[in-house]
């Protein structure tokens, strides 16, 4: 099995999926619609950074990555419950307090991965390559470019190009698939706490949490000693994203709901105007393989909401999966049914998980009683 591979979409999921198949001696291409984004700015106010656990630090480990993606990384050994009075109560994630989550930004992580990857002879990476057909049959690829159409062919495609899949559209169009989109009504929005003389506003050992019922705010903090906040709310109604829009009233609902934080995030009306409200849902589809020539990967094959802090995770552990995979099956069909014959199930429950683990975060861990009877494990 050393056929040409054609991974689309150059995120964690991709990245780390080409570096693991060169290893194993396939030639890769790597299509990315972006520019590269080791020469790029970062998109404004899409989730700066994000917390990698184990199962993601066990991908990384297997293949020598794990030291290099670590060293710019915060570990967070609990919860900070903000309540909208009082102090600050930490929640340890380990009762001897030493299990902790990791701050990681996701530019550092993906370009770390994307040197990985490249660093192996058998990878190409083909930047502002955005994928607009795809023949599964044959493995024929069509991209647009900012030049022209570029044609491609390979015996294996891989979907890793996130939530939205070109590949995963292309699968559904030639009815290789059956697929369900759930949006909540819920979406999210970026804010910074800057540093303050140098040092981090707040504790940089926990992820802070403010519940406030039908909202929640999460901070995790960077290598830059700022914080990125993450405001979960509803997209509508009397209480929402839609119902604050000038800088007055922003200023008013975050003196009033979030006392601490607002005097620590100096920008924070400006980054409430400028920064986009982001769409939140669970992509759930299957097969996630055609005629063992294409297989959807990561969040392409099962976008989940954020809240239990796995959707990364699980792409790199579907790597993982995959790579036994490969190891026990002497064809790609073999290898790829047995890939999502192994890894969907598992892939369903994060997703609920991740459903439930939102209704902990907003309402429950601000509850004494919770407090006194729960041993917290994750965000
Ligand atoms: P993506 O990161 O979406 O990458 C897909 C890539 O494909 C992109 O580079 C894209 O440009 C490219 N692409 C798309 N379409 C095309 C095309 N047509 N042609 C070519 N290229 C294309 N996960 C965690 O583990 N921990 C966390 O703490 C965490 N926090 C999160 C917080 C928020 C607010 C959100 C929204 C998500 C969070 N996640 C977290 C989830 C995590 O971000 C995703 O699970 C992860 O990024 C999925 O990686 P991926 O490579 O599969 O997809």
């Amino acid at each position: 099995m050393t056929d040409d591979v054609a991974v689309v979409g150059a995120g964690l999921t991709g990245c780390l999926l080409a570096y693991y198949l060169a290893r194993r001696g396939h030639r890769v291409d790597l299509y990315e619609r972006r520019p590269d984004p080791r020469t790029a700015d970062a998109e404004r106010g899409r989730s700066i950074n994000l917390a990698i656990s184990e199962r993601g630090l066990d991908a990384l480990r297997r293949v020598g990555l794990e030291h290099r993606v670590m060293a710019d990384a915060l570990p967070m050994r609990g919860r900070m419950v903000h309540p909208p009075t009082g102090t600050p109560v930490l929640q340890p994630y380990s009762a001897d307090g030493t299990r902790a989550i990791n701050s990681i930004s996701r530019g550092a992580l993906n370009n770390t991965l994307l040197d990985a990857a490249t660093s192996e002879a058998g990878v190409t990476v083909h930047f502002e390559h955005r994928l607009t057909e795809l023949d599964t049959g044959k493995g024929a690829l069509t991209f647009a470019t900012p030049h022209d159409e570029v044609h491609a062919e390979a015996r294996v495609v891989f979907g890793a190009d996130g939530a939205g899949s070109a590949v995963r559209g292309h699968m559904l169009a030639q009815e290789e698939l059956d697929e369900s989109l759930d949006f909540l009504d819920y979406g999210y929005k970026e804010l910074t706490v800057p540093p303050v003389d140098g040092e981090f506003a707040l504790d940089p050992g926990a992820l802070h949490i403010w519940p406030r019922g039908s909202a929640m705010m999460i901070a995790l903090p960077n290598p830059d000693r700022s914080f990125t906040c993450t405001l979960f709310w509803p997209t509508g109604g009397t209480a929402s994203f839609a119902s604050l829009s000038s800088p007055a009233a922003i200023e008013r609902h975050f003196r009033t709901h979030y006392p601490d934080l607002f005097p620590l995030a100096p920008t924070l009306v400006d980054d409430y105007l400028a920064n986009p409200v982001g769409l939140l849902g669970t992509v759930r589809c299957t097969p996630w393989q055609a005629g063992g020539s294409v297989c959807l990967i990561g969040d392409a094959a099962h976008a989940i909401v954020p809240f239990y802090g796995q959707g990364a995770n699980c792409g790199f552990e579907d790597v993982v999966v995959l790579d036994r995979c490969l190891d026990e099956a002497d064809s790609w069909q073999g290898a790829l049914e047995l890939f999502d014959a192994r890894r969907k199930v598992h892939a369903d429950t994060i997703a609920d998980m991740a459903l439930d683990n939102f209704v902990e975060m907003r309402d429950k861990v601000a509850s004494p009683m919770f407090r006194a009877t729960k041993a917290v494990e994750h965000t």
